[in-house]
C-alpha cells in the first residue's frame, strides 16, 4: 500500500551547517505541516499533489517533517489504514465538545498525522456531497488546526516552523499567536502558501465564538473582510512569511485586477510574500515507466511517442496520422482555464486540418460549450468529459502540443507534466504559465512552447498558428530531448522551500 522508502540524509553543503540541520543546536530542521488535502490519501487538485510530494522531499534532505490532514473516510477507501498513535485530546465547542484521535503513517520519509473526529470528517465527500460544500466547514477546518497544534504536542513534536496551506489551515497561524493556552507557540515560526487565492474561506461573522479564538482577532488588521470572516486573510496578517506558487502569481495577485479584494493586505506584507514554483513528482510522472502508456519513451529515446499517438488516435476514433500536428487539453473546465475560449477557436483549427483531443470535466455550461464545438467534426476533433488519469497521461505521451489557455494560473502542473512527455505547452502568459514556459519565438534556444497575452480566442489563435508554423518547419524532432530533458521537479522546489524556512530561523536568531 504505502511504499516506503529508504531515506537518505543528504549532506551536500549547499545550506547552513549541512543540509537540513538547524545551525546552533545541530538538530535536523523540524516542519509541521498542515492541510486539507494530501495524495495518495485524499485529494481534490493540485494542493494535494503539493502536500503529497513536499514533505518527502524534504526529508530526503534531512528535515524532519509530520504532516497533520483530516482522516477523511476517502482515506480509508483508497485502501491506507493509519495507525493509532494512542493520543487523545477533547477540543471545546460552544455547546460541545470535539473527541479528537490521532492516527499515522510513514510514507516517503515523512509522517503523516491524521486527525480523527468521526462527526466531522467521516463523511461520503471530502469538501462536501458532490459538487458543494458542506455547510460547517469553518468549524472542520477550525478543528484541523487546533487540532494539530495539540495533536504535535501530544506527540512531543517541537516544530522549528509550521508551514500550512490555503485558508483550511489558516487559523494556525491565528491559534499560535493568539490561541488561550497556546503560549508555547508564540515563538514558533509560521508560512502560509496560497495555492489560489480565489478560495478565501468567508464566512458569517455568527461563528467566531465557536472558533476556539478570541474575539479580538476579527479586526481589520487581522480577520475581518467586508464584515465576514475571512480565514485567508487571518491566516496572511499572522503568519510571518506567504508564499505563494509562482514567482509571478506573487506578484500579480498585489494587483486590482488579480487580488480577489486582499491587493491591499498582501502589498502589505512586502518582501515577505514570496514566490516558489511547484514541481511535478518524477517517479509518477515519468514517461519510461509510466504503466498507462502503449510504448515507454524518455528524452534520450523519445520515439516510441509516434506507438502511442498511433494507439490513443485509434482509440479515441481520430483519422489516423497524415502528418498534421496533434493538440490537447486537459484540464477543469472552467472559466479560470479557458476552456471557453478553446471552445471559439476549435472549428477553427479543424477547419485547417489541425487534430485536437480533449478531456476534461467541469462547469455544465462550459462542458456544454466544447461538445457543440466539438461535435462537427468527428474524425478530427475528440472530446471526452470527465475524469481519466490513465487517459490523460496518454494524451501527454501522443500530443505534439499542449493548450493551456489559463486566465489565471497561480502556477500549473499540466505544462510541466506535458513536457517532461514531450507535447509543447501553448499558454497564457499569466502566472507560473510564465514562470515555466519560453516562448520558442522569443528565444529559440531556450524555448519550450509558445506563449500569448490576450486571454481571447485572436490570442490563443495567434499562438496555435505560431506553433503549427514550427510544427511544419520540421524543427521539433530536434529540440523535443531538450525540452523533456528540463528539470520541473521537486527538488529544485524542495530545496527553495528549506532556504525559506532557514531565512526564517535566522530572523529568530537560532
Ligand atoms: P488545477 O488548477 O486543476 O490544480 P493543474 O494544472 O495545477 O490544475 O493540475 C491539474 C492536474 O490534474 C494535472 O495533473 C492534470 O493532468 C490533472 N487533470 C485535470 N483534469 C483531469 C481529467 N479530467 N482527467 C485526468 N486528469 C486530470
Amino acid at each position: 500500500m504505502i511504499r516506503k522508502k529508504t531515506v537518505k540524509r543528504t549532506r551536500t553543503g549547499a545550506g547552513i551547517e549541512g543540509v537540513g540541520v538547524k545551525a546552533g543546536s545541530g538538530g535536523p530542521l523540524k516542519v509541521l505541516m498542515v492541510a486539507a488535502e494530501a495524495a495518495p490519501f485524499a485529494k481534490v487538485g493540485g494542493l494535494g499533489d503539493v502536500v503529497g510530494s513536499l514533505p518527502s522531499r524534504l526529508a530526503e534532505r534531512g528535515l524532519d517533517v509530520m504532516t497533520f490532514l483530516p482522516l477523511y473516510r476517502e482515506v480509508g477507501l483508497r485502501g491506507y489504514e493509519p495507525e493509532p498513535t494512542g493520543v487523545r485530546f477533547t477540543l471545546r465547542e460552544p455547546g460541545s465538545n470535539r473527541e479528537c484521535g490521532v492516527r499515522s503513517l510513514e510514507s516517503g520519509g515523512a509522517r503523516y498525522c491524521f486527525l480523527e473526529e468521526p462527526g466531522y470528517f467521516d463523511r461520503a465527500g471530502i469538501y462536501g456531497p458532490a459538487g458543494g460544500e458542506y455547510p460547517d466547514s469553518a468549524l472542520r477546518y477550525s478543528l484541523l488546526c487546533r487540532g494539530a497544534l495539540a495533536g504535535a504536542e501530544a506527540l512531543d513534536f517541537r516544530p522549528d516552523v509550521v508551514h500550512c496551506h490555503d485558508w483550511h489551515a489558516s487559523l494556525a497561524p491565528l491559534n499560535m499567536r493568539f490561541g488561550e493556552g497556546l503560549d508555547r507557540w508564540r515563538e514558533v515560526r509560521s508560512v502560509l502558501t496560497i495555492h489560489n487565492l480565489s478560495y478565501q474561506g468567508a464566512f458569517g461573522t455568527q461563528l467566531m465564538p465557536a472558533l476556539g479564538l478570541p474575539e479580538t482577532v476579527f479586526t481589520g488588521g487581522l480577520m475581518e473582510y467586508a464584515g465576514r470572516l475571512n480565514f485567508l486573510k487571518g491566516g496572511i496578517e499572522a503568519s510571518d512569511v506567504v508564499t505563494t506558487v509562482s514567482p509571478t502569481y506573487a506578484e500579480e495577485i498585489r494587483t486590482v485586477e488579480q487580488g480577489w479584494g486582499l491587493d491591499g493586505v498582501l502589498q502589505g506584507k512586502g518582501s515577505l510574500l514570496r514566490g516558489i514554483l511547484n514541481g511535478i513528482d518524477y517517479d509518477s510522472w515519468d514517461p519510461a515507466r509510466d504503466g498507462a502508456l502503449a510504448a515507454p519513451f524518455s528524452a534520450r529515446d523519445p520515439s516510441g511517442r509516434r506507438a502511442n499517438r498511433e494507439v490513443l488516435m485509434g482509440q479515441l476514433g481520430l483519422y489516423p496520422d497524415k502528418g498534421a500536428p496533434l493538440f490537447a487539453f486537459v484540464g477543469r473546465m472552467v472559466h479560470q482555464k479557458g476552456s471557453d475560449i478553446l471552445a471559439r477557436v476549435i472549428g477553427k483549427m479543424a477547419e485547417e486540418g489541425l487534430q485536437v483531443v480533449i478531456l476534461g470535466t467541469g462547469d455544465f455550461s462550459h462542458e456544454e460549450s466544447l461538445r457543440v464545438a466539438c461535435n462537427p467534426y468527428p474524425g478530427l476533433v475528440s472530446l471526452t468529459i470527465g475524469f481519466n488519469d490513465s487517459l490523460a497521461r496518454r494524451i501527454y505521451a501522443a500530443s505534439d502540443f499542449f493548450l493551456m489557455p489559463s486566465r489565471f494560473e497561480p502556477c500549473g502542473l499540466g505544462q510541466m507534466i506535458a513536457m517532461r512527455y514531450g507535447s509543447l505547452p501553448v499558454a497564457r502568459a499569466t502566472g507560473g504559465l510564465k514562470d515555466t514556459v519560453v516562448d520558442m519565438d522569443v528565444d529559440p534556444d531556450r524555448g519550450n512552447g509558445f506563449l500569448f497575452g490576450d486571454a481571447d480566442e485572436k490570442g490563443l489563435w495567434e499562438a496555435v498558428s505560431r506553433a503549427v508554423k514550427f510544427f511544419r518547419s520540421g524543427a521539433l524532432p530536434a529540440i523535443l530531448g531538450r525540452v523533456m530533458s528540463e528539470d520541473h521537479s521537486w527538488r529544485r522546489s524542495a530545496g527553495d522551500y528549506q532556504r525559506l524556512y532557514e531565512d526564517l530561523l535566522a530572523m529568530k536568531g537560532v
